[in-house]
């Protein structure tokens, strides 16, 4: 499933969701790929192939993803959300065509992007600035409030480098996107939030408190 929707805690085809609900908006959600350079504890995308959102048949091109967007009931959507079933980001190139066409096609869609933002780390290169433009807002996965909790967690490819460069990236987001938010789950506990908090002052960074879902 390349282009989705929320339906009774799990997930459904985004013109499948607008057949019952021909006039109501929905967040459309956009899976590219099932690649991550982290494995998080957490991770749905241990559950493989028994999961709805795994690509089965690989992934998508380029143009069949814009297919699938042409062929999206594109009116009933409220904000696009590239979030992937992996790491969007681990496509950097293809999804930043994606972007542009979203951009072109759909000039007033509100769009985010969810990622664990590894990006500079993946490509060797500072990649904020190819969002330039292209994103209304990007929610980035800080988890933790020290590395070695985050690369315990995130079991990232990249080792112990791998929060401060998250950070980094976050913070070099503001240039380039409007409204950056690093994201944490409630169930990590009091101390940790509150420390998670002290970080985000001393980046500058908006910090939402998500709550933990399951699915
Ligand atoms: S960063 Fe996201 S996609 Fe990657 S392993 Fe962690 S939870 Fe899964």
């Amino acid at each position: 499933m390349i282009l989705y929707t929320l339906q009774d805690n799990g997930y459904i085809d985004f013109s499948e969701k607008i057949k019952m609900y021909p006039t109501e908006k929905f967040n459309m959600y956009v899976n590219i790929t099932n690649r991550c350079n982290c494995n998080c504890t957490f991770c749905l995308r241990h559950l493989k192939e028994d999961h709805k959102l795994w690509l089965k048949d690989g992934e998508p091109s380029v143009e069949e993803i814009k297919q699938a967007f042409l062929n999206a009931p594109m009116d009933n959507v409220k904000e696009i959300v590239i979030c992937g079933f992996g790491e969007p980001t681990i496509r950097l190139d293809d999804l930043i065509k994606v972007l542009k066409f979203i951009r072109e096609k759909y000039p007033q869609m509100k769009v985010r992007m969810n990622t664990n933002g590894l990006s500079d780390l993946e490509f060797g290169k500072s990649t904020a600035p190819m969002f330039e433009g292209l994103l209304n807002t990007i929610s980035i996965s800080l988890n933790e409030s020290t590395a070695q909790k985050y690369l315990d967690v995130t079991r990232s490819r990249f080792g112990i480098k791998s929060y401060n460069a998250m950070l980094e990236f976050a913070s070099q987001c503001k240039k380039y996107i409007p409204n950056v938010v690093v994201t944490i789950v409630d169930i990590i506990g009091e101390a940790e939030i509150a420390a998670c908090k002290k970080v985000c002052e001393q980046y500058g960074l908006n910090l939402r408190i998500r709550k933990y879902e399951k699915n």
